[in-house]
Parts: structure tokens; C-alpha cells; sequence
């Protein structure tokens, strides 16, 4: 099945038919105020009415924290368990097509010179059922950077909503057509309902993404003053990275006993000083502009040059988490009209 109608309320049965199958359903929800992506058992907790959750669909796949092995201190020696990762299918619904393009960059990351499993296996077992959107707020700016809100990159299965709230449901990879073989009952037949308007904001005037590469490809700006003066008011919280659904960064820590404990792969980030700090005490970023440097680097020139992917999915999140405003958009127009001006 490549197509149809999928009615609001069938999503309870939706629900019903993934966990029964040992799968977990995970949709956007309001938790502690916030609409966040989150695991549900009830189309009840569903909500319908948001813009872009809080929280970013990559802890789905890249957990905040996570055992890779664990180790016991024997007379023998160290006894070594490997961590495997069994991941149970996961559903996403109701993701926006940002977030959905997202997960093709971190992939990238997580299968470059190595495939680490506990990302891959769990990205494989997943369906993503992308909800276009019908509306954003004054962060979003998907457009500026290539992503259409109606956009299929990512999606195993572009949801429209129609007028009544139901969705015009259209299979884009074969997961995607299987999922809805699968769940033929769920789907109905598509019966022209005439769709929500999509709701498409402008780019943003003056930001020109070919020139901020150029920029930061020029290593004569990696020491420009600009940096400083643009991320002066950076206090390094991190929260720009933890809610980003591109940052993937993480350390590993043993964390237990000197007799057994647990080697943990955790979220990191590079706005923190200590992220690299070196054993000598030297540190390269050695102050807080030159992190936020770096974020932006990664963004516009790491993640497209080195990986031809998009570093930036314009989902407006940094923005809006930061405790100090610094606004990505406004570094976006500043750099594209200095280089412009180079
Ligand atoms: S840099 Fe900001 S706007 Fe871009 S993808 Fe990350 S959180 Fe979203
Ligand atoms: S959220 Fe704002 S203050 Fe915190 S690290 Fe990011 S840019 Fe800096």
C-alpha cells in the first residue's frame, strides 16, 4: 500500500497493533508543559495542536545515556561484557520534516569510519511518519536552509492533514510501504479530502548559505574578530546542543567501582570548557566564543563539506532554548553579508 487515509481515530488501534508487536509508539505530547516527542500507549496523549516539540527525535536512536560494556574486577583478571543493542521497533509519528531530514546527517556521523550499532541498529528499526506542517512560529527557518515543510527527506511516511484532522497517508520508502501493508486495517482508502494548507515560512532575507560556506572554508576568517563580537554573550549552557537534532557529540565514562561498574556513552557537548580541555591543561577553545565557533562550523562547513549533508535543519530550536537570545539567524545575515563583502 502506497497511499490512504489514515482517520485520527484510528490511531488508538495504530498504537494497539505496535505494542502488541513488542514495539514502542512514540508521538509528540505535552509533558511538564511542553509538547515533547515522547513514548505513548493512548491516542489520548496525543497532541495535534504544536509547532516543533521541544526535544528532538534523536534520543530515539542516540540515548542521553547508555552501558556499552561492563566490567567486574576477578582474581583472574577483568571480566569484559559486551553491551548488545536488541532494539524493539520503534514508531515515530508525528515528526516534522526538519527533524526527519536530520536523521540522514547524524547518520553520516554514526557511519563514517565506523558503524557504531547502538545508532544504526535503532535508526533501522524505526518508521518515521512525518506530519507536514501547517503551521510555524517566528524561529522556524527550514526554508532558509533547503528543507521544505512538506518535505519527504527522511520520512518512511509523509502524513497531510486534512480539514476534518484526519491525514492523507503516502508510503515514501519500502519501510514505509511495508509498515502500511502491515497495518493495511489501520489505513483506509484515500478519499480526496481536501488538505490543511501548508504553511511554508520565507527565507530569511540576506542569509546566503553558499556564502557562509565559502566564509568558513577561508581559514584567513577562523581568527576574524567577528567571532568574538557574534558570540560574545554565549554562557555556555549547552542547551542549543542538547535540543539541536544535529549535535551528536558524546564522551564515555566508567562510571561504578574500582571493583565493577560500567563503561556509559554520554550525551556531550562542545560548549562546555572542559569538552576539550587536555590532560596538560592546555585548551584549544580556550574561551567561550571559540566554542560557539566551532557549533557553527560544524553546522555550515563540517557537516556539508566533510559529510555533504546539512549541518542546520531549521528547526528554530536553538533559539529558542537559549537563556541569552544569541539567535543563529542574525550569525546566519552577519557572515553571508562579510563574506559578500570579502
Ligand atoms: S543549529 Fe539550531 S536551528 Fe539548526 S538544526 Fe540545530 S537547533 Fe535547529
Ligand atoms: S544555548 Fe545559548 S548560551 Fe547556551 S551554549 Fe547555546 S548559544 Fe550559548
Amino acid at each position: 500500500m502506497e497511499k490512504g487515509l489514515l482517520k485520527k481515530d484510528a490511531l488508538q488501534t495504530l498504537i494497539d497493533g505496535v505494542r502488541e508487536k513488542g514495539g514502542r509508539f512514540v508521538a509528540p505530547t505535552v509533558f511538564a508543559r511542553q509538547v515533547v516527542y515522547k513514548e505513548v500507549d493512548s491516542a489520548d496523549q496525543i497532541t495535534h495542536d504544536y509547532i516543533v516539540p521541544r526535544n528532538s527525535i534523536k534520543e530515539f536512536f542516540f540515548p542521553q545515556t547508555e552501558p556499552v560494556l561492563r566490567f567486574r574486577l576477578m582474581k583472574e583478571g577483568v571480566e569484559l561484557e559486551d553491551v548488545r543493542v536488541e532494539p524493539e521497533r520503534t514508531v515515530l509519528f508525528g515528526v516534522r520534516p526538519c527533524d526527519a531530514v536530520s536523521c540522514g546527517s547524524v547518520r553520516k556521523v554514526f557511519t563514517w569510519d565506523y558503524v557504531d550499532e547502538f545508532y544504526t541498529k535503532r535508526e533501522e528499526n524505526a518508521v518515521i511518519m512525518t506530519v507536514a506542517c501547517t503551521n510555524f512560529d517566528e524561529e522556524c527557518f527550514c526554508t532558509t536552509v533547503g528543507v521544505s515543510p512538506e518535505g519527504k527527506d527522511g520520512a518512511d511516511i509523509l502524513l497531510k492533514e486534512t480539514l476534518d484532522g484526519d491525514y492523507l497517508a503516502e508510503a515514501v520508502t519500502d519501510r514505509g510501504v511495508a509498515f502500511m501493508e502491515e497495518f493495511s486495517a489501520v489505513f483506509a482508502e484515500w478519499n480526496n479530502s481536501e488538505l490543511k494548507k501548508i504553511a511554508t515560512p520565507e527565507p530569511i532575507e540576506g542569509v546566503s548559505i553558499d556564502r557562509i560556506v565559502e566564509f568558513l572554508k577561508n581559514r584567513a576568517h577562523y581568527n576574524s574578530e567577528l567571532w568574538a563580537e557574534l558570540a560574545r554573550k554565549c554562557v555556555g549552557c549547552g542547551a542549543c546542543t542538547f535540543t539541536c537534532p544535529t549535535c551528536r557529540c558524546f564522551d564515555m565514562v566508567d562510571e561504578g567501582t574500582y571493583i565493577e561498574g560500567e563503561r556509559r556513552k554520554n550525551w556531550d557537548s562542545c560548549q562546555f570548557d572542559s569538552f576539550t580541555l587536555h590532560a596538560s591543561g592546555h585548551n584549544p577553545r580556550d574561551t567561550q566564543f571559540k566554542r560557539w565557533r566551532n557549533r557553527f562550523m560544524c553546522k555550515f562547513n563540517f557537516y556539508p563539506v566533510k559529510f555533504a549533508t546539512k549541518g542546520c535543519v531549521g528547526c528554530g530550536r536553538c533559539i529558542r532554548v537559549c537563556p541569552v537570545r544569541l539567535d543563529i539567524t542574525e550569525v546566519m545575515i552577519e557572515i553571508s553579508e562579510a563574506e559578500g563583502n570579502v
